[in-house]
């Protein structure tokens, strides 16, 4: 019973952390097809990232930090700008079909086992919204990018067998909608 309840346990993960800070809405997204691309930064924090992003244009769908909190910037619904030129099979500029996931690392960092667990959660939980995500429509930044060696992301160091079985072997359940905006990003009173 017990070994029942630890085997159920670890395949059935709590929901991370999740914080929304999104941007501002763009534009909606072709959610007929759907990628997720994989990414890394090389952020020391997620606000210097998050400012960065904001100055430069550029955004991720989500962010995980190394502690495994997720941090939502865009709706996935929508276009992010997180994979600039770039081809998949028949498909390019793939922005507008894809969902971007950013794992905070500076390289040559491994990636933390808080981050495989996140991202897996929110893996299934996207391939449970679009079931046209199979296994090989997760791919990383530099698989796509175009010309090809343009990006290195998520590199050597992100073990996908590790995160393809834990994805193969995992058994969600429906994210919660409880994601408290922070503070500062809520209403604020007029001024004056
Ligand atoms: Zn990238």
């Amino acid at each position: 019973m017990i070994k029942f309840l630890l085997i159920a346990t670890l395949m059935m993960p709590q929901q991370p952390t999740i914080l929304r800070r999104l941007f501002p809405p763009k534009i909606a997204r072709d959610t007929t097809v759907n990628l997720i691309v994989i990414h890394y930064d090389s952020g020391n924090s997620s606000n210097i990232v998050i400012r960065y992003l904001r100055q430069t244009h550029k955004s991720y769908h989500y962010y995980i930090e190394r502690s495994g909190r997720i941090i939502q910037l865009v709706d996935p619904k929508q276009v992010a700008g997180h994979a600039g030129v770039s081809r998949w099979g028949t498909l390019s500029s793939l922005n507008f079909s894809s969902i971007g996931i950013c794992l905070q690392n500076i390289p040559p960092q491994f990636y933390t086992d808080a981050q495989y667990v996140s991202l897996v959660f929110l893996a299934g939980q996207l391939q449970h919204r679009w079931p046209d995500i199979t296994a090989n429509k997760i791919v990383g930044h530099e698989d796509v990018a175009y010309p090809r060696g343009r990006k290195h992301d998520p590199g050597k160091k992100f073990d996908w067998a590790r995160f393809r079985a834990a994805l193969d072997t995992t058994q969600f359940k429906p994210m919660k909608k409880v994601v408290k905006p922070r503070k500062s990003l809520a209403k604020r009173p007029k001024k004056g």
